[in-house]
C-alpha cells in the first residue's frame, strides 16, 4: 500500500518538474515569471544563513552568540533534547512558510528540490557526522492515504550530502513507522503535544549500534522528534540527530 502512494507522489512530482522545464511558473516571493520555485533574485537575496542555533532544537540564539558544538538554548540546558544535534536550514517565517505549507497540504511536491537543497547547505556548513541511516520522519497511514504523500521524505531523497557521507549513509524511509493516529499537533496547546505522541511511534528495522538521521519538514515544539528519538534510542540507535528544513522561532 505504501508503494502505491509513493508510486502516485513520485509520478506527480516528476510530472510537475518535467512541465516546469517547459512551463513558466510563477516566483513564490515576488511573483515574477521563472522555471522553479524561487526565481534566480530572490534565491540570491536569501543565502542560507549560518547564524548560531541551539545545538540540540535548532532554535536561533542571540546574534553574537559564538557558535560552537556545545552551544544550547534555556530550554535544552534543563531538558535536553535526546539529540546528539539538531540542524535547520531556515526559521519557519514569512515567505519560506509558503513554500512549506504549499509542499505539506498543496500538493506543491516541486517546492521539495529548493528546500532540500537549503537543507543540504546548512548541513554542509553545520558539519555533520554523516549516519548510516537517514529516516524521514513517517505519516500515520491514514494521514498519507489523504495526502497520497510524506513531505519529509520527499525532502530527504532529495538530500545532497558530501561524497564520503553519501557512500556511508542509507535513506530507509521504512524504519519508523507512526503506528498510532494522533490529532494534529498545531491544533494542541504546547505543553499537552508531547503527551499527544505517547507511544505514536515504533520501530520496524534494526537500528541497534547504528547512527541515525531523522528528517522533517517543520520542527515546532519539537515533541514530534523528541517522541519518535526516543522510540529510536529504545530501540538501540547509538546516536540520534535531526535535520529539518525549517524551525519556528
Ligand atoms: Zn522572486
Ligand atoms: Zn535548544
Amino acid at each position: 500500500m505504501l508503494d502505491l502512494f509513493r508510486r502516485r507522489a513520485l509520478a506527480r512530482s516528476s510530472m510537475g518538474s518535467g512541465l516546469a522545464r517547459f512551463w513558466p511558473g510563477q516566483c513564490a516571493f515576488c511573483r515574477c515569471w521563472c522555471r522553479g520555485p524561487l526565481c534566480e533574485d530572490c534565491e540570491a537575496q536569501h543565502p542560507v544563513d549560518a547564524g548560531p542555533r541551539c545545538a540540540l532544537c535548532a532554535l536561533r540564539l542571540p546574534a553574537g552568540t559564538r557558535a560552537t558544538d556545545a552551544m544550547r538554548c534555556g530550554r535544552c540546558a534543563s531538558h535536553p533534547m535526546p539529540l546528539s544535534r539538531c540542524v535547520a536550514g531556515m526559521d519557519y517565517l514569512f515567505p519560506w512558510d509558503r513554500l512549506l505549507l504549499g509542499l505539506k497540504f498543496g500538493e506543491r511536491l516541486e517546492h521539495a528540490p529548493l528546500l532540500a537543497a537549503r537543507l543540504s547547505r546548512a548541513l554542509e556548513l553545520a558539519r555533520v557526522d554523516a549516519p548510516d541511516l537517514i529516516v524521514p520522519v513517517p505519516l500515520s497511514v491514514q494521514r498519507l492515504r489523504e495526502r497520497g504523500y510524506n513531505q519529509a521524505h520527499e525532502i530527504a531523497r532529495r538530500l545532497t550530502l558530501p561524497l564520503d557521507a553519501q557512500r556511508q549513509s542509507r535513506l530507509c524511509a521504512l524504519t519508523l513507522m507512526r503506528v498510532r493516529h494522533t490529532d494534529p499537533q498545531a491544533q494542541l496547546p504546547l505543553d499537552e503535544r508531547r503527551g499527544n505522541l505517547r507511544g505514536a511511534f515504533a520501530v520496524v528495522k534494526p537500528v541497534h549500534g547504528q547512527r541515525v538521521a531523522m528528517v522533517d519538514d517543520v520542527m515546532t515544539s519539537g515533541a514530534t522528534l523528541h517522541e519518535a528519538a526516543l522510540a529510536l534510542r529504545r530501540a538501540g540507535a547509538r546516536d540520534v540527530q535531526a535535520w529539518v528544513v525549517a524551525r519556528t522561532p
